[in-house]
């Protein structure tokens, strides 16, 4: 694969050099080319003049071109209108073009017809996208292409203008001519076409956690409950003036969608506190601000490019996000990918968004660098290697890296501190309404939820069950206290049991010893009773293996809207008692 730059200045002169470079294609041996033409300039009458001299000079070669937010050419900037061809050596290599029309085309049926021409083409390795900017979110396009085969790479970029904070954008192709709606998609492979794709970043997650908690498409509403401005605001103390998109751009949110980092940026902040960003990102997911540290980005831009070196490619394509761009303000805007530079030729742009599939799910991304690297036939030995950054910026870990460290680990701890106190919090609160023997409610909860049940006694009546092991001492006296401690856990587990006790929303506590006590919501008198009789019933069935069959005597009443907490226990007490009177192992009630 070789690629030849042209820059754009004016017909004439770039009409000529097609002719000569025409003229040198002749002599060689090239299979295929493929024009691609990288704008600064939207205006339909350039765009239009520039690919009518390419049709006069190849009349027959495949082209496609879009806008930007600067051109990118060997990883230095290039002129506003840079054109550049990529010629395919090897007779096996294949490309296809093809253009959609966002505004004629519904979304589905552009992803299903783009999954259907890659089973179609089973040659296809590599998928390339260049998209105007949505008006919407891409999850949906990006989703529908979830089904192209598995091993088929995907990456590319949302087009852009030179001001990065402006919705216009273009595509264009041969045929299918200027849109500011579309999409454009090449295929490449073939037996002997190899391609590998890789996003950096370089961005790092700061501080704690939030949960996003209400969103709807780019618009991001609330974190944790609160407007997300407020959280830029308090946290960075970053205003809502006309500098917030310069200011948030070093602090985009970080968050995992497709098991992949994924980073948001802010573009506005609304009057209502809500903060328009760069795409969407779904209501539940977890994000952190994020900060670009030059250092920490240089550092791992070098580890990447060791990677893109040793797939030795002869092309790069590179779509890095224009936030980038700003972010090097002091440095030269394609500062940050000098180290891909002696690695091979390349070409791309300073983009709004960049596509890429990793883990078989296609997402677009914001702040980050996404490059692809290409190569025809196996590789070739030679002694490339990356150029290095700056010695300065990698020599020592800056301040800032050192104290965004500092302050992720320190939320980190105590994100694990808040979550183990919750949880003992949990348990103490579990511990102070439980009784310890038989788990179920201790008495002064059970005492608490009959007194809430009395206050709502007018809109809902109920009934309480009150219940005495029948001759407990003498199980105590003969078979020892633990088999005592069996028979009332045993008990327990009948009072538990939702089925027997018929009602749901029962609750059943200790009262003291073997005393027991149900309540029974919107429950009559002679429901209660019947309860009461399953549970005696139930009970004096189980022959422990020790002590053998034991009974239990039961009171059963339903509250009155009279009724105190004093009067109506003292009353299911009087039941209970009466039970006892009258030979014990039954009901009664009052
Ligand atoms: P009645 O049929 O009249 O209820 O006779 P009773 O023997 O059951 O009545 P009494 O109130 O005289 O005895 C209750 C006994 O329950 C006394 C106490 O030793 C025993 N007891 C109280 N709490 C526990 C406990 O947690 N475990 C065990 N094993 N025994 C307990
Ligand atoms: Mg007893
Ligand atoms: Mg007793």
């Amino acid at each position: 694969m070789k690629q030849i730059r042209f820059e754009y200045i004016d017909s004439g002169e770039f009409t000529q050099k097609l002719a000569d470079f025409k003229a040198w294609c002749e002599s060689g041996r090239i299979t295929k080319m493929m024009f691609q033409i990288y704008t600064e300039v939207l205006e339909p009458e350039v765009v239009q003049q520039v690919c009518s001299d390419i049709e006069s000079i190849f009349p027959d070669t495949l082209y496609m071109g879009c806008s930007t937010s600067g051109n990118i050419v060997d990883c230095q900037l290039s002129g506003r209108i840079t054109v550049v061809c990529t010629l395919f050596e090897l007779p096996t290599t294949r490309v296809l073009l093809f253009q959609y029309d966002l505004s004629r085309e519904p979304v589905d049926k552009i992803t299903s017809d783009i999954v259907e021409k890659t089973e179609r083409n089973p040659w296809v390795k590599a998928i390339e996208l260049f998209c105007t900017i949505p008006e919407g979110s891409t999850t949906r396009f990006c989703d529908g292409l979830k089904k192209i085969r598995p091993d088929i790479q995907i990456f590319g970029g949302v087009t852009c203008s030179d001001d990065i904070t402006s919705d216009d954008s273009c595509v264009f192709s041969r045929g299918a001519g200027y849109s500011d709606r579309g999409i454009i998609v090449v295929f490449y492979g073939g037996a002997d076409f190899y391609v590998e794709s890789i996003n950096v970043t370089g961005w790092k997650p700061l501080g704690r956690k939030f949960r996003v908690t209400r969103s709807e498409g780019s618009i991001l509403q609330e974190l944790d409950g609160i407007p997300a401005y407020d959280v830029y605001h308090k946290y960075l103390n970053i205003r809502n003036d006309e500098n917030f998109f310069y200011n948030t751009l070093e602090f985009p949110l970080f968050y995992e969608h497709n098991d992949t980092t994924i980073l948001r940026t802010p573009v506005a902040s609304n009057a209502d506190g809500s903060i328009t960003m760069t795409s969407d990102i779904d209501v539940g997911s977890v994000v952190r601000i994020s900060y670009g540290d030059p250092g920490t980005i240089v550092e791992s831009i070098r580890n990447d490019s060791k990677r893109i070196c040793d797939f030795r490619p002869e092309l790069l394509h590179i779509f890095s996000c224009a936030a980038r761009r700003t972010f090097w303000t002091s440095k030269e805007p394609t500062f940050e990918i000098q180290p891909f530079r002696e690695i091979s030729p390349s070409s791309g742009f300073f983009s709004h968004g960049e596509f890429l599939r990793t883990n078989g799910s296609l997402n677009q991304h914001n702040v980050t660098l996404v490059i692809a690297a290409m190569r025809e036939g196996e590789k070739k030995e030679q002694d490339v290697s990356p150029v290095s950054m700056e010695e300065s910026s990698l020599s020592k870990v800056p301040l800032v890296s050192r104290l965004a460290t500092f302050i992720s680990m320190t939320s980190l701890e105590l994100e694990e501190m808040n979550k183990r106190l919750e949880r003992a919090n949990d348990s103490l609160k579990a511990a102070a309404i439980t009784d310890g023997l038989t788990g179920l409610c201790n008495r002064r909860e059970i005492q608490a939820r009959i007194a809430e049940a009395l206050r709502e006694v007018k809109e809902e009546n109920f009934s309480l069950v009150m219940l005495d092991i029948d001759n407990f001492k003498r199980v105590n006296d003969t078979y020892g206290h633990q088999e005592g401690d069996a028979v009332i856990m045993r008990l327990a587990d009948i009072l538990r049991d939702k089925k027997l006790i018929g009602r749901e929303n029962a609750v059943s506590g200790r009262w003291g010893g073997e005393e027991f006590m149900v309540l029974l919501h919107d429950t009559e008198a002679e429901s209660a009773f019947e309860t009461a009789e399953r549970i005696r019933g139930c009970f004096a069935e189980i022959d422990f293996p020790n002590s053998g069959i034991h009974t239990v005597s039961l009171g059963a009443t339903q509250a009155r809207e009279d009724d105190t907490l004093d009067s109506l226990c003292t009353r299911v007490d009087t039941a209970l008692y009466n039970a006892k009177e009258s030979g014990k192992n039954r009901a009664a009630i009052l």
